[in-house]
């Protein structure tokens, strides 16, 4: 075990900062690769519905079942996790979170802890591929994974199927290689937009839908690509996202269609989203911002900069120094831009 991990039991409190899912999968996924135990209490007390759901459990029977780890209070509705991993297994594992819960949210669990192993592991999660307030597939086959790769993390992702609120029914098929190269991440400069790509999907709906959706976005935004995308699956739904290139990171920005809202004001807060990034200097949004910290401390460290450190971000980083010696920073400059930094 890497000496930087600290030897305690980790008692955390599930209401401090953020206070929701994410406070579980984090130290799921850090109890995993340290071989620490911990205690969580009052898990996701911060929600309207507190307390472990669906898609929740399904990450912690998949933690246990890949790290063969002993638990305690694993049940729905449970405000309390007893976690204590032993060893790791890489391979072949089916994930199914029996409803529409976000199969990526399963995947960033689990993803650490198999990707520091010496063996490829493949994975297929069945759930929701496109969920409200986590990230889209999209978000992290364009987004996410093509960071990782920046730092030597290999992942392939393959979307058998698309799953949409309420029957979900998606699939997503992972292939993740052993991290061999664990290389420093600096991205303080996006450089020049070189690219902003529009893409808009329906599965199951009119597919004039998505269109629509492209029209405002080439309106609003100055496109150098777009493309309507036909997605497979059993569920219905709509998506769109956008794709921004520049010389030195890639960033993307997803949205999606909901039951009485037009198509036209998906798109309107889509390239709304998009313009304020924009008229940023930050390399990473705010979505990306969270999750590259994790990665970033189990590998060389790195820096970047940021459009917004939420509450998530502060959580995590809270999280991530809980289980590991390692010093993470935001530092606001003069021009109202954060610097994030992740030193080991
Ligand atoms: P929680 O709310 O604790 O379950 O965590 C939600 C996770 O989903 C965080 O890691 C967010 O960064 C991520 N997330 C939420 N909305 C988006 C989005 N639109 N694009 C990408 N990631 C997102």
């Amino acid at each position: 075990m890497n000496t930087l991990f600290k030897n305690q039991t980790i008692q955390i409190d599930g209401s401090v900062g953020e206070g929701g899912g994410q406070i579980l999968r984090t130290a799921l996924a850090l109890s995993m690769i340290t071989g620490k135990a911990f205690e969580l209490k009052n898990i996701r007390a911060g929600r309207k519905k507190p307390g472990l759901m669906r898609q929740h459990l399904v990450c912690v029977n998949a933690s246990e079942q890949i790290s063969h780890a002993e638990t305690q209070g694993a049940e729905l509705h449970s405000q309390n996790l007893y976690f204590s991993p032993q060893n790791i297994q890489a391979g072949h594992y089916d994930f199914h979170i029996g409803s529409a819960g976000s199969t990526t949210l399963v995947l960033q669990t689990i993803l650490p802890a198999l990707m520091i192993q010496e063996n490829p592991s493949q994975i297929s999660i069945h759930g929701g591929t496109h969920n409200p307030m986590a990230p889209t597939v999209d978000f992290i086959e364009h987004c996410f994974a093509s960071t990782l790769a920046e730092i030597g993390i290999e992942i392939g992702i393959n979307t058998l199927r698309a799953g949409f609120f309420p029957i979900g029914a998606g699939q997503i098929n992972i292939n993740i290689q052993p991290w061999l190269c664990r290389k420093h991440y600096s991205k303080l400069k996006r450089g020049k937009l070189l690219e902003l790509q529009a893409f808009a999907a329906t599965l199951n709906i009119p597919p004039d839908i998505a269109q629509r959706e492209l029209d405002i976005l080439n309106n609003k935004l100055e496109l150098t690509h777009q493309k309507q995308l036909y997605l497979q699956g059993i569920s219905q739904g709509n998506s769109a996202f956008v794709i921004a290139k520049f010389e030195h990171h890639t960033q993307v920005f997803s949205a999606l269609g909901e039951k009485g809202k037009p198509a036209e004001n998906v798109a309107k807060n889509l390239a709304k989203e998009v313009r304020i990034y924009l008229d940023s200097d930050a390399a990473a949004d705010e979505y990306l911002t969270d999750q590259l910290l994790l990665p970033l401390a189990l590998g060389n460290g790195g820096e970047f900069t940021a459009q917004i450190i939420s509450k998530h971000t502060r959580t995590q980083a809270e999280i991530i120094q809980m289980f590991m010696d390692c010093e993470i920073t935001f530092q606001t400059d003069k021009q109202n831009l954060t610097h994030v930094s992740v030193k080991i």
